[in-house]
């Protein structure tokens, strides 16, 4: 018999609020199933992947209407959103949220509205890039806004955040390196009149972006806080180039930050195997697989197979990266589960794995590991 990993509760270790405003029209479904901004991607073609068709057969059979976009469309606003969102995280029995709510944070459901309306054990990561762009706008000096910014991070674990988040892979690349004395500043300035002239600012500064996240890694090596950095593939804006996690080895590496656990998101995506080989030969790496789960559909058991490749199963971490519908979070679980149990199963009839053992290693990568290493509970349900 298959495993089936359905009871297997899931912790999952990266994720994101969903949206306010629920409303969504056929037309516009497709653009939550594609990391492409292009509109011409989301309006011509991202309806036409694996991913998304196959979603449509799975949510009409979950919503017991046609596999047709309108018809799950029509089903799921027939449902009050919070509702929904109850039944969708319910049904996937994911128990826990390591959350970022950094992303679309004027659009979302803040962590408390959240709290209030969802099955599970809901717990921030502090998502560093927002923290700097506010802390640029509302500062006047480099030294005053670096001081603000070590005393947010700093008191992370103690405002409730249980890690740390960077996104720098997508805006100046994961070959972090200490700036010149005064390139950070310098850069500051130049940010600083950015966000002077338009209220608000992307902070996209090689020299300031790397300045940030070391001072933040060495706030994360006192706390050993852990720290989730983007690997692979995400943003449609994103250098795929520079976002290979082989570039952060010198980090990885350094007696500085040895302390730091690395949780590197995405497996590392198309990178899965350099990911897997460096959660393989260093302690303070582990593999993520969201946004691998549920992007890759049809592909996700191969993704599986490379993590399982070298890296111990105690470090990897399951998450669904997903984010505004809770459509993406109960595809993720399921897709996740249903990929992880065929590969186990493989393992099983090669005899590398007896069935008792395949389980527990389920249970770990589903959310045992990450309950270690962020210090939450998975089982417990506040709801
Ligand atoms: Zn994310």
């Amino acid at each position: 018999m298959p495993l089936d990993l359905s009871s297997v509760p899931i912790l999952d270790q990266h994720c994101h609020s969903l949206l306010r405003d629920a409303r969504i029209t056929a037309a516009d479904y497709p653009r939550f199933f594609t990391e492409s901004t292009e509109p011409e991607m989301r309006a011509a073609h991202a309806a036409h992947s694996i991913f998304f068709r196959w979603a449509i057969k799975e949510l009409g059979g979950y919503f017991g209407c046609a596999p047709a976009v309108e018809a799950v469309v029509a089903a799921r606003a027939a449902v009050a959103p919070e509702a929904l969102a109850r039944r969708m995280l319910t049904d996937a029995n994911i128990t826990a949220q390591v959350l970022d709510h950094g992303y679309q944070s004027a659009e979302t459901y803040t962590v408390a509205e959240l709290r209030a309306q969802e099955p599970c054990r809901i717990t921030p990561i502090l998502r560093l890039e927002t923290v700097a762009q506010d802390l640029i706008v509302r500062h006047e000096t480099f030294d005053q806004m670096m001081k603000a910014f070590e005393t947010e991070v700093g008191g992370a674990r103690a405002a409730g955040h249980v890690g740390l988040k960077s996104i720098i892979a997508y805006r100046t690349g994961l070959a972090v390196r200490e700036p010149a004395r005064g390139e950070a500043a310098a850069a500051f300035g130049v940010a600083k009149e950015q966000a002077r002239r338009d209220g608000r600012l992307r902070l996209a500064s090689k020299p300031l972006n790397d300045h940030l996240l070391l001072r933040a890694l060495d706030l994360a090596a006192h706390d050993g806080l852990p720290v989730q950095i983007h690997t692979g593939f995400g943003d449609g804006d994103l250098d795929l180039l520079a976002a290979t996690p082989l570039h952060l080895r010198p980090l990885i590496t350094s007696e500085r930050y040895a302390r730091v656990p690395f949780v590197l998101l995405h497996a590392g995506y198309p990178y899965v195997r350099e990911l897997s080989y460096l959660a393989a030969i260093h302690t303070n790496v582990y593999m993520d697989l969201g946004l691998a789960v549920p992007y890759l559909a049809a592909d996700v058991p191969a993704m599986f197979r490379a993590a399982l490749s070298l890296a111990p199963t105690s470090k990897l971490v399951f998450s669904t990266d997903a984010y505004s519908i809770p459509e993406i979070y109960w595809l993720a679980a399921r897709w996740g589960r249903r990929g992880l149990a065929l590969v186990l199963d493989e393992m099983i009839a090669m005899g590398a794995l007896g069935a008792d053992e395949a389980r527990d290693i389920a249970g770990d990568i589903l959310g045992t590991n990450a309950a270690r290493l962020y210090g939450v509970p998975l089982e417990e349900n506040p709801a």
